[in-house]
């Protein structure tokens, strides 16, 4: 079995099975078995299934959020908003599954007909972070379901209890096995039997770019489709003519969600030198006021990070930006509760060398650039291999266009530091991966197009 460690003080949670290479087979096996049934049910019939599991899950969603706080860290009133924002997927996708029109095309031959079908790609593959336990697996098997593809999906070993939570309540609400499958055990062991199964035709993965390139290459063996939802590297810029206030409290709500671990965490802020020191004073104020502590209490808290790997990396990227001159104007160091608490920490007059500024943090660390132009601005901005999401706060019309058509990124949200909902495609360009998640445009990913010729009509 998998030991489930809470990162909050070290305590055993739970455990979930080490699957052998020749269970995973099986359930692969299952997979694959049960798609031609599923892909063949009414598109309404799908649609009820999900619907019935939306209703299960919703029914007890505070005891999935208190799963999450024990596995992950994140505290209650952001585990719930992770449990609001999941189920908005299966909701959207169990009214999306009876919408996947096809096309006629004006023929080009007498006495024909051109058709487009859309049909299920097939079984279909999928592995998810720990960042998001609930919304990740959510988001990916709503959507392969409601396309009329089965899904077989590999959590991350370290919050497999939520995901198998999510599993049991699919099974109560009548999603058959096969349709939905859920396997633990080695990744790299897993990732090669998903990747090099001819049967397989699709792969959806998130998480690092390191192991999204690497599921890529080996389903080029087998010529997979992929969705990749890959690292990030955010800008976050705030021009003088911004609504000051909002900045600041986008700044704070954007970079302190799940502490910093998210893909879209702002990981470069940039802001004009005008404002500059009354912005850093103000996210200082505000920042300082945010208490850290374990997620069980209700009000918002900065957590733990979710291990020794991840907390090492921030306090590393740290000291080697407080090694190239930055200020340390808040935090910088271990919280006074020790173990995996880290002090949300904002670093002010900081160059382009440090080291974060081309890697991800993940952590509840501000690093606050200082920019006079916005051309200086724009490359610097994408002056990075990432581009996930950028965020900028301006007034101003023209300059809030511009930003959008010349920032590297498949997000930019302007004036606000909030993103995902499941109504729009997330996803990124660059090295932050490919193909998109959430709305019409997600679920295109998990189907074939079929052109059909009826000729001959008139004879
Ligand atoms: P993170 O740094 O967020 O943990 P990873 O890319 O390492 O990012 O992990 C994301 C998911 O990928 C997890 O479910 C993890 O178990 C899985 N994973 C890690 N290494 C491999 C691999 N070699 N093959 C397949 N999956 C992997």
């Amino acid at each position: 079995m998998i030991t489930v460690y809470n990162p909050a003080d070290g305590s055993i949670v739970g455990e979930a099975p080490e699957m052998s290479k020749a269970e995973v087979a099986q359930a692969i096996d299952r997979t694959c078995i049960a798609f031609p049934a599923w892909s063949r049910r009414l598109a309404k019939e799908r649609s009820e299934l999900l619907r019935a599991w939306f209703d299960l899950v919703k029914a007890d969603r505070r005891a999935f959020a208190e799963v999450m706080v024990q596995e992950n860290g994140k505290c209650i009133s952001e585990a719930l908003g992770e449990v609001d924002y999941g189920l908005g997927f299966i909701e959207w996708y169990a009214e999306e599954a009876k919408r996947v029109y096809g096309d006629t095309i004006p023929t080009h031959a007498a006495d024909s007909a051109v058709l487009v079908v859309k049909e299920p790609a097939g079984p279909t593959a999928a592995i998810t972070p720990w960042n998001f336990p609930f919304m990740m697996i959510c988001r990916k098997i709503a959507t392969a379901l409601a396309a009329g593809c089965t899904m077989i999906i590999k959590p991350s070993e370290e919050t497999p209890l939520t995901a198998y939570k999510l599993l049991d309540y699919a099974r109560r609400a009548g999603i058959p096995e096969g349709v939905f499958e859920m396997v633990t055990g080695n990744p790299k062991e897993i990732g090669e039997l998903f990747t090099s199964d001819l049967r397989i035709r699709k792969i959806s993965f998130t998480g690092s770019t390191a192991v999204g390139k690497l599921l890529a290459s080996a389903s080029g063996a087998t010529l997979k489709k992929m969705t990749l939802e890959l690292g990030g590297n955010a800008p976050f810029v705030v021009f003088a003519d911004a609504d000051f206030d909002e900045a600041v409290a986008g700044a704070v709500l954007a970079k302190l969600r799940n502490s910093g671990q998210v893909c879209i965490s702002p990981n470069r802020f940039y802001v004009h030198d005008a404002i500059y020191d009354r912005f850093v004073a103000a996210l200082a104020e505000r920042v300082s006021k945010i208490e850290v502590g374990n997620g069980m209490r209700e009000e918002f808290v900065v957590g733990p990070l979710v291990n020794q790997t991840g907390f090492d990396k921030v306090a590393a990227l740290v000291d080697d930006a407080r090694k190239h001159d930055a200020r340390v104007v808040l935090g910088g160091k271990q919280h006074s509760l020790g173990g995996l608490f880290y002090e949300p920490t904002i670093l002010a007059d900081i160059g382009d060398d440090v080291k974060m500024a081309q890697s991800e943090i993940f952590g509840p660390v501000f690093p606050i650039y200082r920019f006079t132009t916005e051309d200086e601005l724009i490359e610097r901005a994408n002056n990075t291999e990432y581009g996930l999401v950028a965020y900028a706060y301006t007034r101003d019309l023209g300059r809030a266009f511009r930003l959008s058509h010349k920032l590297e990124a498949g997000m930019v949200i302007i004036n606000s530091g909030s993103v995902g909902t499941a109504s729009v495609p997330f996803g990124g360009v660059k090295q932050s991966g490919y193909g998109r998640e959430g709305s019409y445009y997600g679920i295109e990913e998990y189907v074939e197009v079929k052109y059909v010729l009826m000729a001959g009509l008139n004879r």
